[in-house]
């Protein structure tokens, strides 16, 4: 037999032809390793199949049974198949001596069994063993079933029998390819691939995980050796499976690792850090820094006082106080005679930003300018030029920062205030330079969603992380409720009190169609039903994404000055904004957003010192899923606990919404599942790549050919050198 290499392609494996390999194409299957990813999703233990004579009610058992009768019965309620089984090879005449061991099986709604099997049929079984109803001995409710053996049909396993007498892998069925035919295709997969398949994996790092060699690890995944125990094999812990998700992360982290280390081995700059710097930093400060601010305040001065460029992610829930502190690196470099990038995800942001930096910034005598692209030409081109020139030390914007050519006398600091936007790093690539000579610019990303740990590991895997973890003083935490809309009477009546009583409120709309356009209508007929009919003694004000930016930012600015009492809007507030004596917010059909949107939206109120009050209002039936994050949102306000039940009610995939969010799609690893091996994966590429003498240079370039070769571009690990 011909020996096939991993990246055969599979219709030269024998029993798939070129049909077969374009059905499998379809399902991402096209070479041989494809093949053996196709992991089983369960197995049976069909090594000592059961006596029907010994099942007991209320266990979970395999049986190899033969069809005795079967026939689907029209009953008034639904069509039920029925099926009786008997021991293989049980000839014991019915009339005569004991009576033969048989049990039946029972399947709702069935219809499409009909004539599907005959006596004599040999089949696997594998479902719940019950007390039947009317007394008569035991039965299987749709029990799992394939047919091993049609009746009269020869034997067509002569050598080693895949269906019985071991740990059988079933697989998911691809059109008319089966859990058994897959049995098959991949187990002459296996036989057929190339032994001297070759080890990735440096020797001292399997050693020390105890990792089974990767061409066992593809054979045990699928044919488990019969000692291994289920549970393990089922929750995916087998050795085998531990040899391949590991094998997958550690080459993810392998990757990010590089990616971490070319990074770092560009000149960056050297900021000085002495008394006057440090005093500059101190004077602007309005309150005294947490402990939290100060901890991550230091250690993005050691990396900015550093050789290397400065990677850096600083992550802080809501409200924990990022922005003085990003203001505070950026008067390091400003103080170091360089300019620094702001860039904010919207308008309303980077203008607030903006305003902020003025307050604290401009009366120690910085200089600071906003570039937004809706900006007149006139004004943007003057904008420019100050940059150009050196004169703007501090410069606030959105994406036309880096969208729109803007060249920077001496830039050296860039902090992005970050919403899941990825790519930015690649095109600060864009952000000319004049002086080429300058070492790279430091870069800090600034993110409010808390990230559990195995994604920010993943995700971010290249950037060091700050956290901070302790929110300002002062802060009385927010009453959270849900409510049904049929109570908006009350909960009306309880904004107007609250306004009385001299503070603000929000009504949120979500984003119900996929364009903010979409839901304009909503919220503009709410914003004219409030101020008309509901509170027409208040004075409500409307702001939402479709509005020229001067109009958003003269109604934020109203709002901030107490001129508007509650304001109506869709979800443009979502990140940022920061009215302290907002105290209520009221979000129509909470049970459409997600999750972090909620922990994003909540954290607008709650920033002063007076109680604040959020009001989840639903409509009509809510789903389970709803249900578990409107109970998450009032049980807590922690967002990272609100990060990690909405990474486990959406799973990782969806977690950052799509593919471009930057999440791989892994073979075989979950990152829920699979955190610890993670951590592990993560330790040793670093180490793998640390020098160690443990890992001879021959390891090292096998990996790194390997990585090259195949995770790469699976990662869109692009820039790995
Ligand atoms: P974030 O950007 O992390 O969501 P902000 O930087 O907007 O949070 O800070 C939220 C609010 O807390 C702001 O009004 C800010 O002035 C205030 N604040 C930040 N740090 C402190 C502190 N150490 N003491 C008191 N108030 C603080
Ligand atoms: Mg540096």
């Amino acid at each position: 037999m011909a020996m096939l290499e991993l990246d055969s392609q599979v219709q030269y494996v024998k029993g798939i032809g070129p049909a077969r390999a374009e059905a499998l194409a379809g399902k991402g299957i096209a070479t041989l390793e494809d093949l053996l990813y196709y992991l089983p999703f369960r197995y049976e233990d069909r090594s000592n199949p059961r006596r029907i004579a010994d099942l007991r009610p209320g266990e979970m058992a395999t049986l190899i049974a033969e069809v005795r009768t079967s026939i689907l019965l029209r009953t008034r309620k639904m069509p039920i198949f029925e099926m009786t089984v008997g021991e293989v090879g049980d000839k014991t005449p019915p009339a005569f001596g004991k009576p033969r061991a048989s049990i039946k099986c029972l399947w709702f709604n069935a219809t499409y069994l009909k004539d599907r099997f005959h006596p004599g049929d040999v089949l696997a079984l594998y479902g719940k063993v019950e007390e039947a109803k009317r007394g008569h001995g035991l039965q299987i409710m749709q029990p799992q079933i394939e047919v091993l053996q049609e009746a009269g049909e020869e034997n067509n396993d002569p050598k080693e029998s895949l269906e019985t007498g071991k740990i059988v892998p079933i697989y998911e069925a691809i059109g008319k390819m089966t859990s058994r035919w897959f049995r098959r295709a991949v187990r002459t997969g296996l036989e057929v691939l190339n032994p001297e398949v070759s080890e990735v994996i440096p020797t001292a790092v399997r050693d020390r995980n105890f990792l089974i060699g990767r061409k066992e690890a593809f054979w045990k995944v699928h044919w488990p050796d019969p000692d291994e125990p289920m549970g393990k094999l089922q929750a995916w812990r087998s050795s085998a499976h531990i040899r391949l998700i590991f094998e997958e992360l550690y080459f993810l982290q392998l990757g990010l690792e590089l990616k971490r280390r070319s990074m770092r081995a560009q000149k960056g700059i050297e900021f000085k850090l002495d008394d006057k710097v440090r005093e500059a930093i101190k004077r602007i400060l309005p309150f005294h820094p947490t402990s939290a601010q100060k901890h991550v305040l230091r250690e993005i001065a050691q990396d900015m006082g550093g050789p290397l460029p400065m990677r850096r992610l600083l992550q802080g829930d809501v409200g924990s106080g990022k922005t003085i502190v990003a203001f505070q690196a950026a008067i390091i470099a400003i103080e170091n005679g360089y300019q620094v990038a702001l860039m904010a995800p919207t308008e309303i942001l980077a203008s607030q930003h903006y305003l902020n930096a003025r307050q604290v910034l401009e009366k120690a005598g910085y200089r600071i300018v906003l570039l937004t692209g809706s900006l007149e030409q006139d004004r943007k081109r003057a904008v420019r030029r100050h940059i150009a020139r050196g004169d703007a030390q501090l410069v606030i914007g959105t994406h036309a920062l880096i969208q729109e050519t803007v060249e920077f006398d001496k830039l050296g600091l860039v902090i992005v205030d970050e919403q899941h936007r990825f790519g930015v790093m690649q095109r600060l690539k864009l952000m000319k330079k004049k002086d080429s000579d300058l070492g790279e610019p430091d870069v800090l990303v600034m993110t409010a969603t808390p990230i559990p740990r195995t994604l920010a590991l993943t995700l971010y895997g290249e950037l060091d992380v700050s956290v901070i973890d302790e929110l300002p003083p002062g802060r009385s935490p927010i009453v959270t409720r849900r409510v049904s809309d049929e109570r908006a009477g009350e909960v009306f009546d309880f904004v107007r009190k609250q306004v009385k009583a001299g503070h603000q409120a929000y009504v949120v709309y979500p984003v119900i169609e996929e364009s903010e356009e979409m839901s304009l209508k909503p919220a503009v007929k709410m914003w004219d039903e409030l101020r008309k009919r509901i509170l027409p003694d208040l004075r409500i004000g409307l702001l939402h994404g479709r509005m020229a930016a001067d109009d958003k930012e003269a109604v934020m600015q109203r709002f901030k000055r107490g001129e508007i009492d509650v304001l109506v809007s869709t979800t443009v507030i979502e990140v940022g904004v920061d009215v302290p004596n907002a105290t209520v917010m009221v979000i129509e059909h909470a049970e459409r957003f997600g999750l972090s949107q909620l922990h994003q939206l909540r954290g607008r109120i709650g920033r002063g010192a007076a109680k604040s009050y959020c009001i989840l209002m639903t409509t009509g039936e809510v789903s389970e899923v709803g249900n578990q994050r409107l109970e998450t949102m009032v049980r807590t306000q922690d967002g990272f606990e609100i990060a990690e039940m909405d990474l486990q009610l959406r799973g990782p995939g969806e977690f950052f919404g799509t593919k471009q969010a930057g999440m791989p799609s892994f073979r075989v690893a979950n990152l829920l599942r699979d955190r610890e091996i993670l951590e592990a994966a993560k330790k040793e590429a670093q180490w793998t790549l640390s020098g160690s003498k443990e890992v001879s240079a021959n390891e090292v370039s096998r990996a790194l050919v390997h990585l090259r070769t195949n995770w790469q571009r699976r990662y869109g690990l692009v820039e790995v050198g």
